[in-house]
């Protein structure tokens, strides 16, 4: 059974009434209106001050969610269309290359980030292969 999280507002829902496969109309949050959900195979649980960020197949940020300012220091406009790894300086990518390779999640992975602000964090990423042909990424990055 799919299940789908809103990048956003971390809405979790459950294909159950075929809404969210609809595939002639874009699917978007039921709560929040943000324009898409994002696919898992399994039910996830982000804490309350996770940040998603989603990336395309070139690792490159398609849309941040709610918490991201909050972790990072960057909006919005200061990383989408930028590589992650680069943009966040993520200490350590092979978590993110082994997820795009083999389509399978890493979890619970320890890492930093630097924010814009020039700190270094430390953080928790769980990472997330996207399911539909686009073949992306979802960082979900929680501070620890
Ligand atoms: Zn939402």
């Amino acid at each position: 059974m799919p299940y789908f999280i809103c990048p956003n507002c971390k809405r979790r829902s459950v294909d159950l009434d075929g809404y969210e496969g609809f595939s002639t109309q874009a699917v978007q949050c039921r709560e929040c209106g943000f324009g898409f959900l994002f696919e898992l195979l399994e039910d996830y649980y982000p804490a309350p001050e996770t940040g998603f960020v989603v990336c395309d197949r070139d690792a490159r940020v398609l849309a941040t969610g709610r918490g991201v300012f909050e972790l990072t220091g960057y909006r919005d406009s200061d990383l989408i269309g930028r590589r992650v790894a680069e943009a966040l300086s993520l200490s350590d990518t092979s978590p993110m290359d082994v997820v795009q390779e083999w389509g399978v999640r890493k979890l619970n992975q320890q890492l930093a980030i630097r924010t814009r602000s020039g700190a270094d964090r430390l953080v928790t990423v769980d990472f997330f292969p996207a399911y539909d042909d686009d073949g992306g990424v979802m960082l979900a990055i929680t501070p620890r």
